[in-house]
């Protein structure tokens, strides 16, 4: 009998894939250009703690987050020397350890300058910002109105703060339909660059892109990019992977999913022809029935919406799952696939044999997108690396 797993399921991450998606993204980057690995969002749901490490073995030392959280996490997973640029809200009390730890950290508007100031002073470090500049997305960043208040602040402060970066956002680069926004995102960024330069103040990198942007608009990687849905092996959307195969003349999607999430064979019943399967009348089986019980649930991040719909693979056989997805366990149909037995693997992302779940049909089934789904997998689902 297979050997049973403590937890109902788990999560595996693939070093070995990772670097080839890495290799991929980087012969789209021009020379010497930075990637920030971007692991918002607990890393896509890959878990901070364990995407951190397989990053910095694939040599990549420069992470972005959005909120203290994530940083936390990040604190206790890193290796000494990888760099953490926090890319949205900070409290005061947060930004004295923030600034204790020497992690980089977005100005977005000028009380926040101020107050990274205050703190530096107090704590006697540098602050090592990156300035946001807003240039049409309405979002966070610095507005013209604030600008030569701006330079003034950055210029006599120079023995309080380091300044790693200047940057923006653009808004939806995913979609040819917002190019023209983007542009002028473009031109008005560089604007302040050029305003930046005439008023004597230096950034050491410029910075814009995310995966969109980093491939359809080369010309704004500028120092650095901040890269996050594509290292984990899957596109924006759709129209991001039509316009990249078209451009390189590749054929099919180097990307792969770095992600497994796997489960086990509970227990098994045979179902006699006639009866329902499960809560209610959604399931009624026609003929004997041999089904498994898997013990993932909605309360997993398996869509209930999955119900009578997913698929997932047993002994290397794609079967459907049947009747309802409860909160912790679900069935599939294994009358049709052979001996099965308690505590057989069962794959509800990744590969098992010649067979693939890929989270991106995962998602079209339950009509999430793949980052929906992915920040949804809960962060108590033990997770490891697969070397
Ligand atoms: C999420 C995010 C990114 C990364 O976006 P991807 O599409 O996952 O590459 C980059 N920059 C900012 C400011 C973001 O919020």
């Amino acid at each position: 009998m297979t050997k049973t797993e403590s937890s109902s399921s788990h999560i595996i991450l693939d070093q070995q894939i990772f670097q080839d998606n890495l290799d991929v993204i980087k012969k789209s980057l021009n020379t010497g250009v930075k990637l920030s690995a971007v692991i918002k969002g607990n890393a896509y749901g890959h878990g901070i703690s364990t995407f951190v490490p397989l990053a910095e073995n694939a040599g990549i030392n420069h992470f972005a987050v959005y909120g203290i959280e994530e940083a936390r996490a990040f604190a206790s997973a890193a290796r000494e020397g990888s760099a953490l640029m926090i890319m949205g809200y900070i409290s005061q009390d947060d930004l004295t350890w923030v600034l204790q730890e020497g992690y980089e950290f977005y100005i977005y508007d000028l009380q926040q300058l101020n107050l990274a100031l205050r703190i530096a002073q107090e704590v006697g470090r540098k602050a090592q910002i990156h300035v946001e500049m807003e240039t049409g997305m309405n979002r966070t960043g610095i507005d013209e109105t604030d600008f030569e208040k701006l330079c003034e602040i950055l210029s006599v402060n120079g023995h309080l703060l380091t300044l790693c970066g200047v940057c923006t956002h653009f808004a939806g680069a995913e979609s040819l339909s917002n190019r023209e926004r983007i542009l002028s995102q473009a031109h008005r960024f560089e604007e302040y660059l050029k305003l930046f330069e005439k008023k004597n103040v230096h950034f050491e990198r410029k910075h814009a892109a995310c995966s969109a942007a980093a491939l359809r608009y080369p010309e704004f990687q500028y120092d650095m990019v901040r890269i996050g849905i594509l290292l984990y092996g899957f596109w924006p959307n759709q129209e991001t992977l039509g316009a990249y195969l078209s451009e390189t003349r590749e054929t099919h999607d180097p990307l792969t999913s770095i992600l497994s999430w796997k489960s086990q064979v509970m227990t098994i019943k045979q179902v006699k022809a006639g009866e329902y399967i499960g809560y209610g009348t959604s399931y009624l089986a026609n003929q004997t029935t041999r089904i498994a019980i898997i013990p993932v649930g909605y309360a997993h991040g398996y869509a209930r919406s999955l119900s009578n719909q997913g698929r997932v693979l047993i002994n290397g056989h794609r079967v459907p799952v049947v009747g309802i997805v409860n909160m912790n366990m679900m069935a599939a149909d294994i009358t049709n696939i052979g001996e099965v037995e308690r505590g057989d693997e069962v794959v509800l992302i990744g590969f098992q044999k010649e067979s693939r779940i890929t989270v991106a049909s995962f998602g079209e089934m339950s009509s999430q997108m793949n980052y929906e789904l992915l920040a949804r997998l809960p962060h108590n689902i033990p997770r490891k690396i697969l070397q």
